[in-house]
């Protein structure tokens, strides 16, 4: 007898969205398909879907969750993992944040760490590089091909630096991800305001200063021969200025941009104020509107939650000093229903597109498809139901535990119902059903 069945769901796959169901045994999907339904139709558990969309568990590839270093008590991999979990995040790859992971020894102990905490299979990126003096073979060995580095405080490397680091990382068969924004724009922007109010905060950190660094991130990767993946791209003019490299073909490179860029433009700030200090920082209404067109028409690969929590109470004295809260937003519980509120509900994507830019392509560019990020016979049965529905976000609707979302107030019209992994119901209704533990690393070697 078959475990489970998902019965009446509107599936989505790459090319469409389809009635079926879903038969799951020992954690993999058995059957997929109009038929299946029939079939298995004794399975030992039925869940009639009710018409809800069935997608594949969303993988995202950019959020920071463990640092014991940095974040406060109450929040690391367990409640943060909990909280992709909720919003429909099966697979997360956690990025390092203030205590680097630059050698095998630091990258195995916080694998370790993770492994004990995680609600949700996971990886890791190793990071960020100051230094190019590393042992790229031996990280690689421990279980990731991926390797951060930035051109910007507060983890700065020199152009020489990720140079060499692009050369090595290359050779090995890695790729190195670059937070693109030009130190010099940036220092010379801030040198000229005097004010410590949010508004002055986005002029601090120029468009100007993204798009020179991802020029010069392309040229430094075609030069080192080593394939690139710009992170979290804040304007519709950095997709299309990454977008020259892509066309070159000459080594691949991938454009990732997040949520909030696609919700929020600076004039946001006046209201949001403190809540919507990140890095990149929000940039004009037209260049949202052109960041958009850049995720339907390809130009950007994927998208990813760049989840970074904190507390309410830090934040909120953002609104005295800007300049003293982390920059940063949570929102990986809340990816999901607002690309579909956002994105699909209001025409600017199709369910396909949606599927290829939370699901299979960051799942390729994790090395972990088709496992993760499809719906297929044989591979894991992680799926995410989803029901069309009105409701106004709240923080305290949600799972993660820091008190507060950028997306207060808004008005969205889908939300998480199911969220399965392995086989096994984790969360329903953003409530959480399993212990911390569950979750396995994914080598990616
Ligand atoms: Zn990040």
């Amino acid at each position: 007898m078959t475990d489970r069945l998902i019965e009446n769901a509107r599936i989505v796959s790459a090319t469409g969205v389809q009635t079926g169901a879903i038969a799951i045994d020992d954690g993999r999907i058995r059957a997929v398909g109009p038929d299946v339904a029939s079939e298995y139709g004794d399975a030992a558990d039925v869940i009639d879907a009710d018409r809800m969309v069935a997608m594949p568990g969303v993988v995202d590839v950019h959020n920071h969750m463990h640092d014991s270093d940095l974040f406060p008590d109450g929040i690391d991999f367990a409640s943060e993992t909990a909280s992709a979990a909720a919003g429909g995040v099966t697979t997360v790859v956690e990025l390092p944040t203030q205590t680097p992971i630059t050698s095998p020894e630091a990258f195995r102990e916080k694998r370790e760490e993770c492994a004990d905490l995680a609600h949700v299979d996971f990886g890791l990126v190793a990071g960020n590089v100051e230094d190019s003096d590393l042992d790229v073979d031996g990280i690689i060995a421990e279980g990731t091909r991926d390797f951060k580095t930035f051109t910007a405080d507060p983890y700065l490397a020199s152009d020489e630096t990720i140079v060499s680091l692009m050369e090595k990382v290359g050779n090995a068969g890695g790729k190195v991800r670059v937070h693109c924004e030009t130190q010099g724009i940036l220092d010379h922007a801030r040198a000229s305001i005097d004010e410590n109010t949010p508004d002055v905060y986005m002029d601090s950190r120029p468009l100007e200063a993204e798009l020179d660094a991802i020029s010069r991130m392309g040229w430094f990767a075609e030069y080192a021969d080593c394939p690139l993946h710009v992170v979290h791209v804040s304007s519709g003019s950095g997709a299309r200025e990454g977008g020259r490299f892509k066309s070159r073909a000459n080594v691949p490179v991938t454009l990732e941009t997040c949520p909030h860029y696609l919700a929020f433009s600076k004039e946001d700030v006046e209201e949001k104020g403190p809540f919507l200090k990140v890095n990149p920082s929000l940039k004009s209404p037209t260049e949202v509107e052109r960041l958009w067109e850049a995720v339907r028409d390809g130009t950007i690969d994927l998208i990813a939650s760049e989840h970074f929590p904190t507390y309410r109470e830090d934040r909120e004295r953002g609104w005295e000093n800007i300049w003293e809260p982390y920059a940063g937003l949570p929102g990986i519980e809340t990816m999901l229903e607002f690309l579909v509120s956002a994105g699909v509900h209001e025409d600017r994507l199709s369910w396909p597109r949606l599927h290829e830019l939370v699901c299979a392509r960051p799942a390729r560019e994790a090395g972990v498809y088709p496992q993760k990020g499809s719906l297929q016979e044989g591979t894991d049965a992680d799926i995410v139901l989803v029901r069309e529905e009105e409701f106004e976000v709240s923080a305290d609707d949600l799972r993660y535990v820091g008190g507060w979302t950028p997306y207060e107030g808004q008005e969205w019209s889908a939300r998480v119902d199911t969220v399965i992994a392995d086989g096994d119901v984790i969360a329903r209704d953003h409530e959480l059903r399993v212990s911390p533990g569950r979750g396995e690393f994914l080598s990616r070697s």
